[in-house]
Formats: structure tokens, sequence, C-alpha cells
């Protein structure tokens, strides 16, 4: 079936993939084409279409005004200066940047236990 005569995605609730890989830019040219002839004719497709243009745009805008030029490339040099790092310098990098505190009462209820078997191992 041409694609030309797909029943309207929107209001058939069929081929609705169809509409979102248009908007991504994902389908072959004659695809594209045949969605193009039906959105002519098409006010709820066009609506469809305007939104996901306007949201599309605005992820490329958001994408490349986050970063500066070169953030790949430094966290890529600094990700390699760590690993070069020794194991024990590492160990306490994570143990800084590691929030210890939900372990303090665990490790305090340890310490109590073997406390109490120390304890009684020595009165035996
Ligand atoms: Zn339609």
């Amino acid at each position: 079936m041409p694609y030309k005569d797909i029943p309207c995605p929107l209001q058939s609730g069929e081929n609705a993939e169809l509409l979102l890989d248009y908007a991504s830019r994902k389908l072959t040219a004659v695809q594209r084409m045949a969605i193009d002839q039906h959105i002519a004719g098409c006010p709820a497709c066009q609506r469809f279409r305007d939104g996901q243009e306007l949201l599309w745009k605005s992820l490329d805008t958001w994408e490349s005004s986050n970063f500066k030029p070169g953030f790949d490339m430094r966290l890529e040099e600094r990700i390699a200066a760590d690993s070069r790092l020794p194991t024990w310098e590492r160990a306490v990098l994570w143990a800084q940047n590691t929030p210890l505190k939900p372990a303090i009462p665990v490790a305090a209820a340890i310490l109590l236990v073997a406390l109490g078997l120390g304890l009684r191992w020595l009165w035996q």
C-alpha cells in the first residue's frame, strides 16, 4: 500500500510511528514524500508536525548551548588523568566524594555486635 493512501495516523491510531519517524527525520525519501502529501491535506497532522519540529529545534538548541567547545576533550583528559592515579589515591578520592553518613548507623551496629561478642568471649 502506498504511504499516501494510509489513513490519518492521528485519527486512526495506526502508523503513529510514521509521524514520529517523520519528525525525527528517520524516514526514507519515498516515505517522507508520502507523509508530506498526507500532511498537506490534513490540518491535524500539520499541527502535530509543527509541534514536533519546534520540539526538535529546541532540542538542537539545547544541546549546542549547554556545552562549551572542547567539553568532551577536557572530560576525556580528566578521566584519563584520574585513571593514571595510584589505587590508594583513587580510593581516597572515592571516599571524599562518597557520602558516608548513611553508613554510620550500620558501622555502629556492627561495632556493638563485635564488642558484645568480644565481651562474651572474655567472660567464658
Ligand atoms: Zn493526518
